[in-house]
């Protein structure tokens, strides 16, 4: 049977059609599901016992079981979840100053084998589904008892590579009917698989998109993340510019520091003249050292020089707060240690 959460407010309409009813009742539904956030069809009691009964013979609600949870001294918690199917993902909850951010998985492992990743070491299973990705929002506000106003997709997984559940689950969270959460405080991040960028670019959304670029040579990136064999930083820079002009939107560069490899000066300069002149944010990240994994995190001198080199030379950087450090913080690090 189908999730009832992996439609979307137009397709349920079909669906209640079909079934012979109301598009409204599809309004209603939603209603319950993501204001109310009820678990059982029969808590929907403005329907009426037939349609519940309906409803009941042809779909599922898909609510997540916690399997496993970490808390951090600093308010970020992890949680494993049982999807149902004897698989399990991973989503993080962050405590900023500007409010609460959920960091969502988009597949239950990854093809990109990005090197710094603690994901690589898991072979990819499948995508998630729309409602899938939303439960995990659902879930972790129903454990905390509160709603959020934040989500990042920065768990596993490659958004782009699951893109049209991925464009689902975002309207899904920002539809007012939904849960209602405004486009610019969803933030969607790509390893750089161009084709979906142009697409992205045509969606009229708000969201926020983010590029792991990690380095600023061919030579480099290829060594840590094979992506860009086939969608090298030429293509992926035309891509984001030609989305910045489209879109006027800024895009956030993620750039993971790692010790010796792409944290000296040098690269800071290729980092400039890369992105001169364009329409962007550079947030540098602290790499997470990972079990077995070949980088090792910068010193926090290296970092600080990084940083400083960029915003004197005109490009608006900052250093993202290691969060959960004392927890499996790295992506993909809670469920490598529940299935080894
Ligand atoms: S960093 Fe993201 S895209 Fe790269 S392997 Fe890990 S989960 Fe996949």
């Amino acid at each position: 049977m189908k999730n009832i959460k992996d439609y979307n407010l137009d397709e349920l309409k079909q669906e209640l059609l079909s079934l012979g009813e109301k598009p409204f009742r599809a309004e209603q539904i939603f209603k319950w599901l993501y204001q109310e956030q009820v678990k059982e069809f029969d808590e929907m009691t403005n329907l009426s016992l037939e349609l519940r009964e309906k409803l009941k013979q042809n779909y599922t609600i898909c609510n997540f079981q916690i399997l496993k949870k970490q808390e951090s001294t600093d308010g970020t918690k992890k949680y494993l979840f049982d999807v149902l199917d004897g698989n399990a993902i991973e989503t993080v909850l962050m405590q900023y100053h500007h409010g609460k951010t959920i960091c969502v998985s988009s597949q239950i492992g990854c093809k990109m084998g990005c090197k710094f990743c603690a994901s690589t070491g898991i072979a990819f299973i499948r995508n998630l589904t729309a409602g899938e990705i939303v439960e995990q929002v659902l879930a972790v506000q129903q454990d905390i008892g509160e709603n959020i106003s934040n989500i990042v997709f920065m768990g596993i997984g490659e958004p782009f590579d699951n893109y049209e559940e991925v464009m689902k689950a975002v309207r899904i969270f920002n539809h007012p009917k939904g849960l209602n959460i405004g486009a610019r405080h969803i933030s969607i991040s790509t390893s750089g698989i161009v084709p979906r960028i142009y697409d992205f670019a045509k969606e009229e959304l708000q969201c926020t998109l983010s590029i792991s670029l990690h380095a600023t040579n061919n030579e480099k990136r290829s060594q840590m993340m094979p992506v860009n064999n086939a969608y090298p930083i030429e293509e992926l820079m035309q891509a984001c510019k030609d989305y910045i002009k489209k879109t006027n939107k800024r895009i956030s560069f993620e750039y993971a520091l790692a010790k010796e490899n792409n944290d000296n000066l040098e690269d800071a300069k290729e980092l400039v003249n890369l992105l001169k002149g364009m329409l962007c944010h550079v947030n540098l990240i602290p790499i997470n050292k990972i079990e077995n994994g070949q980088f090792v995190k910068s010193s926090n001198e290296a970092i600080f020089r990084f940083r400083d080199y960029l915003n004197d030379h005109g490009i608006v950087a900052t250093i993202r707060r290691e969060l959960g450090s004392d927890i499996d913080a790295a992506c993909g690090q809670l469920r490598r240690n529940h299935v080894k």
